[in-house]
């Protein structure tokens, strides 16, 4: 079943979105994931459903933290909306708000994770030891309930969080158990990001570059290796440059480094070689003398930073190279920044792949963003609208490129 084709007229849509937006002192910095939910929620008032929107905040490891409080979020939700938010405190005890709800009503539940149950992980208990798999088990069990008491308050499930897709939670998946297949669908954002990673996958024109840069090779390698098997260049850019140059000897100051990674650069490298794939890596840096935005700047080479300097970001040389990489390229997928763009004194690097991709978008390339920092990189450039799709999805979008079947996916179909 389609969203579009789904009769919502007198039904209560329970709908999982991603709302996990960021807030200091008490204010939404960033509304991204709120005005990328709308479309979906808008679409279902109108067709004369009743909605019950459900999602995470933060990580609150299954104790209630008022910090992590959607109800900080309400007036947001409304207004966005256009109509009021009701607002359930404890997301297993709103019955009586769910069965009140009439069409075109709005119930927005407490944070999902204020309960272990979502995520279903045991909390206390050390992995590894036999009490952790009883423990286990008694949580999956929990789960289930859960998920079922989620389910009672609403006739269908919408599964619209992204960011998300890639667990297997109580709402994101478990929930599908306790609905009629009839009643399980996506929510059109999770159609459009489903069809960009299509574009990406099923569809590539080539040249196919990808640019994989931020702090670590340790947590991208699984996606860094799938890749080497459909592109035709890779940039590795952001942190990971220092491993790969500490891998072959060279001097890297105080740059950020994963020791026990060098194999893991080697083994890169010579995939590449094997795969016919060109590897693009930083030979300059443009380095700080401390880890700060007011910290001294000079140019070394990535293999000859001197002690007391750290390589912050891409070198002017590097920069160019970058650029004549993404020239001319066809599918882009763009994930990790190419220096700690947060300082502005050190962000020219990510500014100059951004508006390659940019260029290259403007060609007739198809550009893929995704990872909650290239899209900050993205608008802190103002190039948000000049590339082709800006995927709501870190994690979730590179298990996506790598070929995984989510689970919050395979949950709508039944799989
Ligand atoms: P990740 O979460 O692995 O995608 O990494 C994103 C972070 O990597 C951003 O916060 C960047 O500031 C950081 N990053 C990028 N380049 C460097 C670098 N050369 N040294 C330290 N951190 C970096």
């Amino acid at each position: 079943m389609t969203i579009n084709e789904y009769n919502f007229a007198g039904k209560k849509a329970i709908v999982r979105v991603d709302f996990n937006v960021p807030i200091q002192d008490g204010k939404i910095t960033d509304d991204t994931r709120i005005r990328g939910a709308l479309p979906t929620l808008k679409l279902i008032l109108e067709k004369g459903g009743a909605l019950i929107i459900m999602s995470h905040m933060g990580k609150p490891k299954g104790k209630v933290k008022p910090e992590l409080s959607l109800k900080q979020i309400v007036p947001a939700v409304s207004e966005a909306l256009g109509v009021p938010v009701q607002f359930a405190d404890d997301c297993q005890k709103a019955d009586a708000q769910a069965a009140a709800l009439k069409p075109g009503e709005v119930l927005l539940l407490e944070n999902l994770r204020y309960y272990p149950e979502e995520e279903g992980k045991p909390v206390g208990v050390e992995k590894g030891t036999p009490e952790y798999d009883e423990a286990k088990k008694a949580m999956k069990a929990s789960q289930k309930e859960f998920a079922k008491k989620l389910a009672s308050y609403a006739d269908c499930w919408v599964m619209d969080a992204f960011g998300t897709a890639h667990r297997k939670h109580a709402s994101t998946a478990v929930i599908a158990d306790y609905f009629d297949k009839n009643d399980v669908m996506l929510g059109l954002l999770m159609e459009k990001e489903v069809q960009a990673v299509d574009n990406v996958l099923s569809n590539i024109k080539r040249p196919f570059v990808a640019i994989m840069g931020g702090s670590k090779v340790s947590s991208k390698i699984g996606i860094i290796e799938n890749l080497l098997g459909k592109v035709d260049k890779l940039i590795l850019c952001g942190g990971m440059t220092y491993t790969f140059a500490k891998a072959h000897g060279g001097e890297i100051g105080n740059s950020i480094v994963e020791l026990d990674k060098l194999d893991v650069a080697l083994g890169v490298e010579k995939l590449a070689a094997e795969k016919g794939v060109e590897l693009v890596l930083g030979t300059d840096s443009v380095c700080g003398d401390s880890f700060s935005n007011d910290a001294n700047q000079k140019v070394c080479p990535s293999n000859a930073i001197p002690e007391g300097w750290e390589g912050l970001d891409a070198g002017p040389k590097t920069q160019e190279a970058f650029k004549a990489a993404i020239k001319g390229a066809k599918t882009i997928l763009w994930n990790g920044p190419a220096g700690v763009f947060e300082f502005d004194n050190f962000c020219a690097g990510s500014r100059a792949v951004g508006e390659a991709v940019a260029e290259a978008t403007a060609e007739g390339a198809f550009s893929l963003i995704g990872g909650g920092d290239s899209v900050a990189c993205v608008n802190k450039f103002g190039l948000a609208d000049k590339v082709s799709y800006i995927s709501t999805g870190g994690g979730a979008l590179l298990e996506a490129i790598e070929g995984k079947v989510l689970p919050g996916i395979a949950a709508v179909k039944g799989e």
